[in-house]
């Protein structure tokens, strides 16, 4: 591996502060490293929606990182254009979403929001609808199953 793809890989474990489950990496808020000839690294990273509480944290920890690499010259940019959307998302993300009984967002659902059900993460039912549009954090609401009763959380598409 060379150096950018080394600290990519360690940086990219970093867990999400919100969604333990998830790394910086799975959720694609990692985007780009970069090292300048005099041993400068640079990191953009792209916030799951503006004002996340969670970006500071998410900064500090991918410098303490960087540093732990042997780089300790480092920049940790917030880039917020093009804004973040969960088509960032790798299908390891939305695996391990499931995994944890939470609806991962639709795909596609900026084409054809009305023709593509949230399903259940325990029966895989379409007949779910919402609660609420806000639960445990910004990011998901809170949806329940007419088949199987089961109320989950939905990462929501944005
Ligand atoms: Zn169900």
């Amino acid at each position: 591996m060379n150096a950018i793809d080394e600290i990519r890989s360690a940086a990219g474990a970093i867990p999400d502060p919100e969604m333990p489950a998830l790394t910086i990496a799975d959720l694609g808020i990692l985007r780009d490293v970069r090292i300048d000839a005099s041993g400068h690294v640079d990191v953009d990273i792209t916030p799951t929606y503006s004002g996340c509480p969670a970006l500071d944290t998410i900064r500090e920890d991918v410098e303490r990182c960087v540093r732990d690499q042997g780089y300790a010259d480092v920049t940790v940019r917030t880039v917020l254009s093009p804004a973040w959307t969960t088509e960032w998302m790798s299908e390891a993300a939305r695996v391990k979403l499931r995994e944890y009984g939470i609806a991962p967002p639709r795909q596609g659902f900026d084409l054809k929001p009305l023709t593509i059900a949230v399903l259940c993460p325990r029966c895989d039912s379409t007949r779910t609808h919402e609660l609420a549009h806000f639960g445990s954090t910004q990011c998901q609401a809170v949806r329940q199953c007419a088949a199987c009763g089961e109320t989950f959380p939905h990462f929501k598409e944005h």
